[in-house]
This record gives C-alpha cells, structure tokens and sequence, in this order.
C-alpha cells in the first residue's frame, strides 16, 4: 500500500529552516520561521506561562481525559478574551490543537453544514489555509488583497472581489496582523467589507492568531468584535501560540457564533468533530491560558510581558523602516513602519531574495515576507544595506 504514496511537496518554510541551519556563516540571519525571537534569538517561555506551570505542577491532581470541548473554563475565559462580554447564549466553542486544529475544525464543520459552500481567501494568504481546504475537496476563491506597488491594501480590488461573493459562502478574514504581509485594514475598511459581507449574506470566518502582537491585545480584537455584532453567524478560530508563547502545546480554540437557540445543536457538531478527529483536545496549554487569564497577577504580568514584545517589534519596524530610508535615500519603505504582526511583506522578486541569501546569508521565505521579529539592532543596519545595494 505505502508504494501507491506519491512524494508531498515541500513545506517552503520548513526547507528554508533546513537551508539556513547547513548555511556555515556566522554572521547568517534568520527572518523565514515565524516564531518570536527576543534580541538574543531565543523564543523565551514568557513569566506568566512559567509560573503557571509551577502551580499546575504543584496543584494538578489527575491526567484524566478532559471533556470533548475541553475544559469549560477555558472557553469561557477565551471567549471573554477575544470578545468581551455578552456571548455566552450565542457562543459555541471547542478547544482545539493549536489556531490550526481550528482553522480545521472550521473547515469541517462548513462542509458539514454546506458542502458546496465556497471558502473565499484573501490574496496572498497564509499557504495553510488552500493547502487545507484542497485536501478537504472544498470549493475556494480568491479576493484581491495586497498592492504590490503600495505595499499597502488594494482596497478597490478587494470589494470588487467580495463583490462575487455568494450567500452562505464563507470568507476568511485576517482579524489583525496579516500573514504573509503585514498590510492591515483600517477601522473604516472593516465597516465597509462587514457591510457588504452581511447584504451578500457571506459568513465570516476570522483567523486571529497574532491577538496583542499588532497594536494591543484589546485593539486588535476590535474588528473581530465588529464582525461578531454585525452578523448573526460567525466563525472564529485563534490561536495562544503566540500570544502566550506556546507554540509546541498546540492550543488553540474553535468559536461559532449563531442563533441562541442553535447554540446546543452547534456545540454537539464541534464535539463530533474532535471526537472524530482526535477526541479530547491536548489540555496542557490550555490549562496554563485559563489559569493566566483567571489570576489577577499572573493576567497582568503575561499582558505586560506581551505588551514588551509588541513594543520591542514596532520599535525593530521603525527602526528598518529609518534605516532603509537614510540607505536607499527614499521613502519607498516607510510601510514597513505602518505594517503590523510579525510579518511583512517587502516586494522583492524571488531573484532578490536569493540574493540576500546567497551573497549576504539573509534568509526570508521567497515572497519576501521577513519575520521582524528575527531582527535586532545589529542586523536591521545589515538589512537595510543589503537591500539599498539591491536596488542600486
Ligand atoms: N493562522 C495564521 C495566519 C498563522 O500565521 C498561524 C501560524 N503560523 C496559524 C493560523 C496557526 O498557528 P498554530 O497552529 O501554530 O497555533
């Protein structure tokens, strides 16, 4: 049987992870993966997580299997995270392997409920949204998205794409910081695709998994909070990777929004499909996320943690952004600053990025998408010069 299996293709990230591990250089810098990295290049275990840990380990008294949604207290608190107050009768919700076991379960519950529903994704995405919802066999579109002139939202492009959209197909939105460009709608842009996504009749379906890493943990919740009023279903699937940090625990949550009186029929097809699919979600991470948030202390201190790191990436952003101008003598990257998350796009040809790798060992995944984060005061100076020398 195994015979008849055909080589997959290569994960591009993870191939760029191996290519920068062989590279010899000393002085080679990693901007492909997208994990935070402090200024040493760790990914540290943040204050809250470690002391929550501590507790759990002191205070845990049995491993047994937690339920199908996972543990109430965790949805509970996730819920109030991402939304507020005030859903609790229209919220269905189950704890999930990471933002991706959401994105999954998602997926299977709209093919679930409507098998010929078309998922509609913004152009370019995170590669495993299509990779996903082919190996579902579902039906997906493409809504115009980036400007690769402005590096900023072809927002004209964009509505005249969602202007196709059909009723009941879904439409995955970034709720902030997009992956792979950085390029973010403004307050008002999200009006006005809420407005037209509720006349088409379109569900939402927002992936929030960089929540305290664009402008705050309160702020980049503000569109996703917007949707959730507006329309009366709605999918959201997020992820504590990394906001908390955790990125090998593999927590994440699955929320449908709906009728209150769906709510139970709802919540009964998100237990199918754990049960279906791994049956009782991991609950390590999970656990830690509910004690953090549920401690006045620890909340605190995780949020002033993260607020560093958020600190710490616009600080890396206008930096690059300073240093490409005095370099290239020109505005043409001062998006960099007004880009959000962890990532940004810059626009260089595929043969550029080869450059940069092979000539001054700079690694960034081929669309030029770089992780701020893998930045530090030392090499945002060695970036901007090698990317001046690019364009010279
Ligand atoms: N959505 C987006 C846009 C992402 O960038 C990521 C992580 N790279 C995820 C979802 C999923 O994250 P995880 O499964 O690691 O929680």
């Amino acid at each position: 049987m195994l015979e008849a299996l055909n080589p997959q293709p290569q994960d591009k990230i993870l191939q760029l992870i191996q290519m920068y591990k062989d590279d010899p250089r000393d002085n080679k810098i990693d901007l492909g993966v997208g994990v935070y990295k402090d200024a040493t290049g760790l990914t540290p275990v943040m204050r809250a997580v470690k002391a929550a840990e501590k507790k759990l380990w002191e205070t845990e008294k049995t491993k047994t299997y937690t339920g199908l949604a996972g543990e109430p207290a965790y949805n509970v608190a996730m819920v109030k995270m991402i939304l507020g107050d005030g859903y609790a009768d229209r919220a269905a919700s189950v704890a999930t392997p990471g933002g991706t076991g959401a994105i999954r379960q998602a997926l299977e519950l709209i093919k679930l409920a409507s098998p010929t529903a078309t998922v509609w994704l913004s152009n370019p995405t995170w590669p495993n949204h299509p990779s996903i919802i082919k190996y579902l066999g579902m039906n997906m579109a493409e809504y115009r998205y980036f400007d690769a002139a402005t590096r900023g939202i072809d927002f004209a492009g964009l509505i005249e794409d969602l202007g196709r959209v059909k009723a009941g197909d879904a439409v995955l939105l970034h709720g902030c910081c997009h992956n792979p460009t950085g390029a973010n709608l403004n307050a008002d842009q999200w009006a006005e695709v809420a407005k037209l996504l509720l006349a088409k009749g379109a569900i939402p379906f927002v992936d929030l998994a960089y929540q305290g890493f664009g402008d705050g943990l309160e702020a980049d919740a503000a569109s996703t909070r917007l949707i959730a009023e507006t329309f009366p279903e709605v999918l959201i699937a997020a992820s504590c990777s990394k906001n908390f940090g955790i990125y090998r625990e593999r927590t994440g949550i699955l929320i449908a929004l709906g009728e209150a009186s769906r709510r139970a029929i709802t919540q009964g097809n998100l237990n199918f499909l754990n049960r279906q699919n791994y049956s009782f979600p991991p609950d390590h991470g999970a656990r830690l996320v509910t004690m953090i948030l549920e401690d006045d202390t620890l909340r605190a201190d995780w949020k002033a943690e993260l607020e560093e790191v958020r600190l710490n990436m616009l600080t890396l952003r206008q930096s690059l952004a300073d240093e490409l101008r005095r370099a290239t003598n020109s505005d043409r990257f001062d998006f960099v600053a007004t880009h959000r998350g962890m990532f940004s796009r810059l626009g260089l040809t595929e043969a550029q990025v080869n450059i940069l790798r092979e000539q001054h060992g700079i690694y960034m995944v081929g669309d030029s998408r770089i992780n701020i984060a893998g930045l530090n005061a030392k090499t945002v100076p060695i970036l901007a010069k090698a990317i001046a020398q690019l364009a010279a």
